[in-house]
């Protein structure tokens, strides 16, 4: 894959990264070690995720903050719905309005109750991803992002029922979706196919989560409903305790999932980076990204 993407002399590719606010001391270092790592390869923009049911309201504001006061990035904040009323969400969205962030990443969330559990809107919030995006657009000029599913939300009947959602999301006003994580892109790709012929034109980014911890992996894919194929369980096999070699693998793994969209036509990919830079930083210089002292987007031809 590495040489047909050097042959056929395709644009540079845009990456994005996704950072979790931090709980703690040690994890306030670890997180702006990562961007420091990260900042110099100009990601097109860099989100900060909001705890499940808002908890980390004030958090996820303080991090998209400094990110814009101290950093050449553009920052996006997530924003959910679940468990909040309408003028409270509203409220957020100024306070970013105010502070000059420009980008949100709007989602329902999971219900308070646990994933898998019933969903309950809030009796005065907003119910679902769409009215959110909606209530957005109506307090600001906002670039408005949201979530798609692949192999489709948990809750959503049916793939066809879950693009409705999706196309209610970009009524709305929202202009990029970014996937939950998938393992195997022809799930992807099959997916963008049936996003097209819906006549959803927005850029559908590709969210990648490097796999260096297979069976917190695992888990989150059962929570998500992303499958994981027997192929990425045997590459893992017998690793448990051999971190060191799992990391080598996960970046293998990494790298030929990235490498083979970039060659099937992929331009944008958006990273998970679990608040860890080496194994991104490390496909990002495969795709040929290379820092830039100047924060101008710059890549070389792999
Ligand atoms: P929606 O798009 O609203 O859809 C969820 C389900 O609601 C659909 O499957 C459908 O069954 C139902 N539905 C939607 N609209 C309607 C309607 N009009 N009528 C009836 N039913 C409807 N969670 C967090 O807590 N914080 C984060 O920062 C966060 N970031 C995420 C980032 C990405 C890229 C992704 C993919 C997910 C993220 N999540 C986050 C998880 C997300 O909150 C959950 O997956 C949640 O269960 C669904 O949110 P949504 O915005 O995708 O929901």
């Amino acid at each position: 894959p590495l040489r047909a993407s050097r042959e056929t002399g395709r644009p540079p590719v845009s990456v994005s990264f996704e950072f979790f606010p931090p709980k703690n001391e040690e994890m306030e270092k670890t997180l702006w070690a990562s961007v420091g790592r990260l900042a110099p390869l100009s990601p097109s923009f860099v989100s900060v995720t909001y705890g499940a049911g808002g908890s980390t309201r004030e958090r996820t504001h303080a991090t998209v903050e400094r990110l814009a006061r101290e950093t050449a990035l553009s920052p996006a904040a997530h924003l959910t719905c679940v468990a909040a009323t309408r003028d409270e969400v509203d409220e957020v969205v100024r306070a970013y309005k105010a502070a000059g962030i420009n980008h949100i990443v709007a989602l329902r969330g999971d219900p308070v109750t646990g994933v898998g559990t019933r969903y309950e809107p809030h009796p005065d919030g907003y119910a679902f991803a769409s009215d959110l995006v909606a209530g957005i657009k109506r307090i600001g000029d906002f670039e408005v992002s949201v979530s798609a599913y692949p192999e489709k939300h948990p809750e959503s009947a049916s793939l066809d029922a879950d693009i409705d959602v999706l196309k209610a999301k970009v009524d709305a006003g929202a202009t990029r979706a970014i996937t939950q994580f998938f393992f195997e892109n022809d799930v992807y790709f099959r997916y963008l196919d049936k996003v097209r012929a819906r006549g959803i034109d927005i850029p559908i980014l590709p969210g990648i989560l490097p796999v260096t911890n297979f069976k917190q992996a695992s888990n989150f894919a059962t929570r998500t409903g992303a499958s994981v194929p027997a192929w990425l369980l045997r590459r893992f096999e017998g690793l448990d305790d051999d971190p060191e070699t799992r990391k080598l693998i996960a970046a293998a793994v990494a790298a030929e999932q990235v490498t083979d969209l970039v060659d099937r036509g992929v331009t944008d990919i958006h990273f998970y980076t679990l608040n860890r830079a080496d194994l991104v930083y490390a496909i990002c210089h495969l795709l040929g990204l290379r820092p830039q002292a100047d924060g101008v987007p710059q890549a070389v031809a792999v």
